[in-house]
């Protein structure tokens, strides 16, 4: 499961200023596509359409056949986890920051989601631990460390659907590397929806789409789009 479709995507977030303009996508279930495209494009908003945090204006989009207007949000949500650029934590400890959403969380249950993916260990070993607290008492994390909280959190809730919206794009580049590494090994076993700026970061999706000013103005692989420039 975890088809993903955009048939006919119109939407705008203010009247009278269409930010997609008829936007088609389908991603087979367990692929990967990548948006994309210069900033202000609507790559992101494509990513909060998908996870319902707005409706769209007209067209449908639909996860596995069901469009996601005639269900719950929280239904929606379930099935898609995000891993945002920079995720904003809350001022509590790491465990909790990786068990939001399901309250109470223990190490061991976040050990065990994690279990199997050779992941494991990059992601637990975060330095300052499970207990610690965050905001709080100056501990700040790093970009990096921040992502391992994201990845943790997403392993944890298990999602058919995955959207890495420029998770890596704040990074150092060995940071980037690393993570990109993970990402890539969790986003194998699920449809997977990456949002990126570069065309370079995305070597490894089934598809990609350019978009620009709410348009798809090309699709193909990697090498297809590479060979039209
Ligand atoms: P991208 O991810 O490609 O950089 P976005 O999807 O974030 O682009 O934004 C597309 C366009 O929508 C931009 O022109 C942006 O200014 C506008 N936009 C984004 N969020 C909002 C919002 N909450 N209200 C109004 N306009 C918005
Ligand atoms: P609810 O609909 O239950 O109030 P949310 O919509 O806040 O929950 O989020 C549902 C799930 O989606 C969360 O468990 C979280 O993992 C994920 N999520 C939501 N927004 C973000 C975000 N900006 N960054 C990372 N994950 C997010």
């Amino acid at each position: 499961s975890g088809e993903v479709r955009f048939d006919t995507v119109l939407f705008g977030y203010d009247p009278g200023r269409t930010i997609l303009k008829g936007v088609d996508i389908t991603i087979a279930a367990g692929k990967t596509l990548a948006v994309v495209g210069p900033s202000g494009a609507g790559k992101s908003t494509i990513a909060r359409l998908l996870f319902r945090f707005y409706d769209v204006t007209s067209g449908r989009i639909l996860i596995d056949g069901q469009d996601i207007a005639a269900v719950t949000q929280d239904s929606v949500r379930d099935a898609i986890g995000i891993v945002p650029q920079d995720m904003v934590l809350f001022n509590d400890t790491i465990g909790y920051n990786i068990g939001y959403g399901r309250a109470g969380a223990t190490q061991a249950e976040i050990e065990e989601a994690a279990k199997g993916a050779s992941i494991h260990d990059f992601v637990l070993s975060l330095p300052e631990g499970y207990e610690t607290r965050v905001g709080e008492r100056g501990l700040k994390l790093s970009g990096g460390e921040k992502q391992r909280v994201a990845i943790a959190r997403t392993l944890l809730k298990d999602p058919p659907i995955l959207i890495l919206d420029e998770a890596t794009s704040a990074l150092d580049s060995r940071t980037e590397a690393a993570i990109q590494e993970v990402l890539g090994e969790i986003s194998r076993r699920r449809t997977t929806i990456v949002i990126a700026h570069r065309l370079s970061t995305v070597v490894e999706a089934d598809e990609i789409v350019v978009l620009d000013q709410g348009v798809v103005v090309e699709r193909g692989t990697h090498a297809q789009l590479l060979a039209a420039d």
